[in-house]
């Protein structure tokens, strides 16, 4: 799997729509300060379903739609795609070229698509479980991370290691399974009385 590029239009400090191309290989992002960096990775944390604020250094939702700047004028839409390489299957989808995105109007709707389809953020969160890329996992690393990762609880860093190999989605489905098996047991306990009472 590869981040190919991110499409970034209207949110933050990014009026117009841009387009960053990622080779294999490392890219680096150079700048002036306040000229955007950390937006880049703001918009790259808020696509993979971030919903805390302050993560993406937000105070509300609309602080992440470009609200105006010199001779701009306020969008009234949030939008950034992730064009993802996913011919090693890494993503549990049978396409090589899977597209990401997130919009927010400035209404305060909020939408997720899978190549331009509508999607749940519980179809973002399931696409990218334990392959160490999702909001909460360790693949963007921002300003103040390391040191919080170091000041973490015990408790805290044993969610990143399971994270890390992956046994989160395998702890996810058994809470599912136990939650459906104590309803069947429910159903069966109901059976057994009317069969009792039929007796
Ligand atoms: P540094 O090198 O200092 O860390 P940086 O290149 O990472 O800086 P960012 O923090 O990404 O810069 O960008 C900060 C800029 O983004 C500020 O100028 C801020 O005004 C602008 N900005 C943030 N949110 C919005 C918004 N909603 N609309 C317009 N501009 C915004």
């Amino acid at each position: 799997m590869h981040l190919k590029a991110v499409e970034i239009n209207g949110f933050k400090s990014f009026a117009e729509k841009i387009n960053l191309d990622f080779n294999t290989g490392i890219t680096s992002i150079v700048g002036p300060n306040g000229s955007g960096k950390s937006n880049i990775l703001d918009a790259i944390l808020w696509v993979l379903g971030e919903q805390s604020y302050k993560n993406i250094r937000a105070k509300e939702s609309r602080d992440v739609i470009f609200s105006g700047g010199k001779n701009k004028k306020p969008k009234s839409l949030a939008e950034v795609s992730l064009y993802i390489d996913n011919s090693d299957r890494v993503l549990p989808l049978e396409i090589d070229d899977i597209k990401v995105t997130r919009r927010l109007h400035k209404t305060g709707e909020n939408q997720y698509l899978i190549n331009d389809t509508k999607a749940r953020l519980k179809d973002i969160s399931e696409l990218f479980l334990d392959t160490g890329v999702g909001k909460s996992a360790y693949s963007v690393i921002g300003q103040g991370k390391v040191e919080r990762i170091i000041s973490s609880s015990s408790k805290e860093i044993k969610e990143i290691i399971e994270e890390a190999a992956g046994i989160k989605k395998v702890k996810i489905r058994k809470t599912e399974s136990e939650k459906k098996l104590e309803k069947v047991q429910g159903e069966i306990e109901k059976i057994d009385l009317i069969i009792g009472e039929m007796e």
